[in-house]
């Protein structure tokens, strides 16, 4: 079946090729606008918690909140947006950035993460073709977009995302995909220094933390 597909989608030409990724992409920037709104809300419910725990505070009842619950919904009215709603671009411009059912406007951030996630997908593909590079290629951007989402939005920088990401990419040099594997980790610790340095002379100049060390 997957075998299949595989073969139908190396049988088309290019161009058609870069169309199906150009949408599938646009698919996982929706899904991205989720992770990027939910995670931190979901992060920091989690903090909460622990702190209460620590604190020896009754938990607190809370409707249940994670990436796929409960169903997206419009910030002011509360509207569940339905499925020919959450199309990928194309329902933001037919609906004129608008919730059908209390006319309040749609951040552009949303589209714009789609429309994004879409043109650097189908541009790693074009540049790297479909193979391993090409697949875990993929992975990065998406997963970098999501953090730039994040880092945006709140500053913040989950480790939950941010050490798997250095991880696989130490993991994959093992296996020559990108880099060998001590260029790799030498950029894994070159990275963690030098922001590690910005970050401890930003205190000491300044007095204040001017960095999270997620951004190492
Ligand atoms: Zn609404």
């Amino acid at each position: 079946m997957l075998n299949d597909l595989l073969g139908a989608f190396q049988a088309l030409p290019l161009p058609a090729q870069l169309a199906v990724v150009f949408c599938f992409a646009a698919l996982m920037g929706s899904f991205l606008n989720v992770v990027i709104y939910r995670l931190p809300i979901m992060m920091e419910r989690d903090w909460q918690a622990q702190a209460r725990d620590i604190l020896a505070l009754p938990a607190v009842e809370q409707e249940v909140f994670t990436l796929t619950l409960p169903r997206s919904r419009c910030r002011d009215c509360g509207r569940t947006v339905r499925a020919l709603e959450n199309i990928p671009i194309i329902s933001y411009i037919v609906m004129g950035g608008k919730c059908r059912g209390c006319g309040a406007r749609i951040s552009w951030f949303y589209p714009l993460v789609e429309l994004l996630t879409a043109v650097l997908a189908t541009f790693v593909f074009w540049h790297f073709g479909a193979n391993a590079q090409g697949f875990f290629a993929l992975f990065f951007v998406f997963t970098l977009i999501a953090l730039t989402g994040i880092d945006l939005k709140t500053q913040f920088l989950p480790d939950i995302i941010t050490l798997p990401l250095m991880w696989a990419g130490i993991i994959l040099s093992f296996w020559h995909i990108y880099l060998p594997l001590e260029t790799a980790v030498i950029g894994a610790l070159v990275g963690y220094l030098s922001l590690w340095l910005v970050a401890t002379l930003f205190k000491v100049l300044f007095k204040k933390e001017g960095m999270g060390l997620g951004d190492a």
